[in-house]
């Protein structure tokens, strides 16, 4: 690790004072818990010159419920999360996916928004300065070509949030702060598949919170792997939603991560109206391996994280079904 480079730290008390302050310093970083930022910070990975702390800016950690959306602030620990009635209470997938991130003095840390907003991942880019200046530099840092794609004229990074895809199948949005305004998008608007800029976000907005959909009879889960259960990113991830009446599927939401440079909701449109097993599961498998394009960006290999990713979605929605069949 290096040691942390010289930084300016911002300190605002409202959200409307840190994007006047982005705004004005388009290369300036916001930190939150800063439990990714700063350990890329210390592997040489940017120089932001300035950091805008939204730490202390309350307005960010708050839970309001309006209009029976459950609007959740982007400042809000995972530690804090899990324990919410009110998440753990109707959105049980939800804290069971923040609490499946890292390990306990991360979710403490951790908020969030800096959960939705973490960089990408690579095994040729998260490493520290030194080794990237003996093996090379790569296209997303300093460098001219891609490791993983040789031929490629973009990153493929992955993206490993374990949030963003419960989300997805929930249906979440999320409301994003600039000057003077605030505009809401579907989580699924707020990524791009490119590993090097996998954000939406303008350079002066910032996330303010996530706005939940009324709570409603589907039941959500989310799987993933990982190499070391207590403390890993995902090798894959998977979030489902199923709402089941009778013997047919109403409607199934199946979103991955871990897998690509965004996190993406699957086709699932040719699986209504019948009933969930082998003939289904063969289908869903088939929309993950057309979606998932895993690739040789961590230390497991492409063709593991495939498998073990068909693999939890079966059992995922396996469980999801036999639940709702127990009303
Ligand atoms: Fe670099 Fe390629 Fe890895 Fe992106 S996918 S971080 S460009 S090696």
């Amino acid at each position: 690790m290096n040691l942390m480079p010289e930084l300016h730290v911002h300190h605002p008390a409202t959200l409307a004072e840190a994007v006047r302050l982005k705004a004005g310093l388009p290369e300036a970083r916001f930190v939150g818990g800063g439990t990714d930022l700063l350990v890329n910070l210390r592997r040489g990975l940017g120089e932001p010159g300035d950091l805008i702390d939204l730490g202390a800016i309350g307005e960010l950690a708050a839970v309001q419920r309006i209009d029976g959306e459950l609007w959740v602030g982007a400042g809000m620990t995972l530690a804090d999360l899990v324990r919410h009635p009110d998440i753990a209470g109707d959105y049980p997938a939800l804290a069971d996916a923040a609490r499946a991130v890292a390990g306990p003095t991360h979710r403490a840390s951790a908020t969030l928004g800096g959960n939705l907003c973490q960089d990408t991942r690579c095994i040729f880019y998260n490493q520290s300065e030194w080794w990237r200046q003996g093996n090379g530099y790569c296209l997303k840092y300093k460098g001219d070509k891609c490791h993983v794609v040789v031929k490629s004229d973009r990153c493929y990074a992955t993206y490993h949030g374990d949030i963003a895809p419960v989300l997805m199948v929930l249906g979440a949005q999320v409301a994003i702060a600039g000057p003077g305004r605030v505009r809401r998008i579907g989580v699924a608007e707020l990524y791009r598949e490119d590993g090097a800029q996998t954000l939406t976000l303008g350079a002066d907005e910032a996330l303010a919170a996530v706005v939940l959909p009324p709570p409603d009879a589907r039941r959500v889960g989310y799987a993933k792997a990982r190499v070391r259960d207590a403390v890993d990113f995902p090798l894959a991830g998977v979030a489902a939603a199923l709402r089941r009446e009778g013997d047919a599927i109403a409607e199934l939401r199946v979103a991955i991560t871990g897998t690509n440079s965004a996190p993406l909701m699957i086709d699932t449109a040719g699986l209504s109206a019948q009933p969930w097993g082998d003939a289904a599961a063969a289908k869903l498998a088939l929309s993950l391996r057309k979606t998932a394009n895993l690739l040789r960006t961590t230390v497991t290999t492409a063709k593991y994280r495939r498998r073990a990713m068909q693999k939890m979605a079966r059992q995922l929605v396996d469980r999801l079904w036999a639940e709702a069949g127990h009303g």
